[in-house]
């Protein structure tokens, strides 16, 4: 009798446990593979892993490769955007798009550390020191002289996942020192955030 009421009890227990869809399950390895890059930066970097709801409504894991100066921040970042459902339509390291930006943002993924330049320039972005991070790229793309990237992006701020100074998670970025792409001057990248260590 008693096993009895303790298996319909366990039977009538909510299930707590959300199912979790894994976009992302790299080896460290794995996340730096595919580049040369100096040893220096590479020490510095941590692969994290992270949950969000994406535009299916389904909690999903990613990760997010990133400078260890950071880790806090990001981590941060990311407990509120899954606790206000932000939605970020994945977080896959950019290797497995063969370090191709062009790729990664076609595909509306959200990544951080990528050894290159500027767009347009001979400078390091701050994505090569794993201290940017671009946030789902197709509700917020980079906007240079008339010039949309990616190029299938649109711009929309009510649309859900886009990024606007009203956002909760900009001011929250900005909270802990990041400066937004969304308020650059010379052009908009709505995806970008980075942190310039003093
Ligand atoms: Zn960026």
């Amino acid at each position: 009798m008693i096993a009895f009421i303790i298996l319909l009890f366990l039977n009538l227990t909510p299930k707590f446990q959300e199912e979790i869809i894994i976009d992302s399950k790299m080896t460290f390895e794995e996340s730096i593979s595919g580049i040369n890059f100096p040893m220096q930066i590479l020490n510095q970097l941590e692969l994290v892993d992270v949950k969000y709801y994406s535009f299916d409504g389904k909690l999903h894991q990613g990760q997010v490769l990133i400078n260890k100066k950071v880790k806090k921040d990001i981590l941060e970042l990311f407990e509120i955007i899954k606790e206000i459902k932000f939605p970020i339509a994945k977080a896959i390291p950019i290797s497995r798009y063969d370090w191709d930006d062009e790729k990664s943002m076609k595909d509306n993924n959200t990544s951080a550390f990528n050894y290159r330049e500027v767009k347009g320039t001979s400078i390091k972005s701050y994505h090569s020191y794993g201290l940017a991070i671009d946030i789902n790229p197709l509700q917020n793309p980079h906007i240079k002289r008339g010039r949309i990237f990616p190029e299938n992006a649109n711009y929309n701020p009510v649309a859900a996942g886009t990024l606007t100074k009203e956002s909760v998670i900009v001011k929250e970025f900005i909270k802990r020192g990041w400066s937004w792409g969304g308020n650059w001057k010379s052009s908009k990248d709505y995806q970008h955030f980075e942190k310039r260590l003093k």
